[in-house]
């Protein structure tokens, strides 16, 4: 066993990350940039941290990402020590969660930071998880006694709690490769780098002639967890592209009841909901029927 500290764990195997996570219920860190950031009592302090730390960084087997084929079809598997700096230039990552990582925190945070921190930190306004809920992502997880894998919907619980069990990791996350031709992030922020969403929109949908064959949409920061309203989603599917306009108001009615933002020194509970349902209304009514429509309006 590798260790830096007497509760400083550095494991060169998944298994010793796995015995030690086990053993001492050692806090898993990654990149840093929440869990730090979270444990430091004020500017210019260093964290505060008495509980035993795992780094997952060092861990061969939570390297890499890697396609593979599945009865779903095929799937990009990132394991959890990947970083955004890595995904950014990996041209197998969905172009939803590409754009979505393009706006996260900034450059330097993202060469340490990982999709595993965004996850298991569990914010509502997390830009990663917005995204991995719209292309239906899954979280994989293992223990010394084994693997269970879990849609990230059923792995996130609420604000900052997760079913991530006191023996477990985060291994790898699993992203069907089910984009379409439309491909739709909005995030709105005080600022273009390191600033928290004030709300965002994750969506894509496939689009073939006049029929709307697919479509997610995933609404960041205006609930307790990511927002996805599948019969929403039920109401444009199979629907004409020419004619979704005549269903708008349908489709914002089945989202207002799960759009239920709070107000918060980042913006109003007023300002989440009708930017938001303005977000859905411009994906639809618009968005699909002209891409080539500017998705960032000043
Ligand atoms: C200045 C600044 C700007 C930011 N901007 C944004 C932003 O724009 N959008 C955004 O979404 N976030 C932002 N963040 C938050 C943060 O950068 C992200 O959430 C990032 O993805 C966290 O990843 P990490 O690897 O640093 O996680 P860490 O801080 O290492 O860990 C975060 C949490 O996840 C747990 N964890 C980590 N890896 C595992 C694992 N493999 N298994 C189990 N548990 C694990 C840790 O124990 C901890 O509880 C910002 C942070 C800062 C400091």
């Amino acid at each position: 066993m590798s260790a830096a500290g007497p509760d400083f764990y550095s494991p060169k195997t998944l298994a010793e990350a796995l015995e030690v996570r086990g053993r001492t219920g050692a806090i898993p860190l990654a990149g840093g940039t929440d869990l730090l950031v979270r444990r430091r009592s004020w500017a210019g302090t260093l964290p505060e941290i008495d509980e035993p730390v795992v780094f997952i960084g060092a861990v061969p087997e939570l390297s890499g990402a890697e396609e593979t084929e599945t009865d779903a079809g095929r799937t990009l598997r990132v394991g959890a020590g990947v970083t955004y700096a890595d995904l950014l230039v990996d041209s197998r990552v969905p172009e939803l969660l590409r754009d979505s990582i393009a706006e996260l925190a900034a450059p330097g945070l993202r060469n340490v930071a990982t999709l595993a921190g965004n996850i298991c930190n569990a914010s509502p306004a997390a830009d990663a998880v917005c995204a991995l809920y719209a292309l239906d992502a899954s979280v994989e997880l293992a223990s010394a006694a084994g693997t269970r894998t879990v849609p990230i919907g059923e792995f996130i619980l609420g604000p900052g709690r997760t079913t991530l069990g006191i023996d477990e990791l985060v291994v790898a996350v699993s992203i069907p490769q089910i984009e379409g031709n439309r491909v739709f992030y909005h995030k709105v922020g005080t600022r273009r780098a390191n600033a928290l969403s004030k709300l965002s929109i994750c969506a894509h949908a496939t689009v073939v002639g006049d029929t709307v064959a697919a479509v997610a949409v995933a609404l960041g920061a205006v609930a307790p967890t990511v927002v996805r309203v599948r019969e929403a989603e039920e109401l444009v599917r199979s629907a004409p592209v020419s004619g979704i306009e005549s269903r708008i108001e349908s489709v914002l009615d089945a989202y207002r009841p799960f759009v239920t933002p709070i107000s918060d020194q980042r913006s109003t509970a007023e300002y989440r909901t009708e930017v938001a349902l303005g977000l859905v209304k411009r994906f639809l009514g618009e968005y699909l029927i002209a891409p080539g429509l500017a998705k960032n309006p000043a």
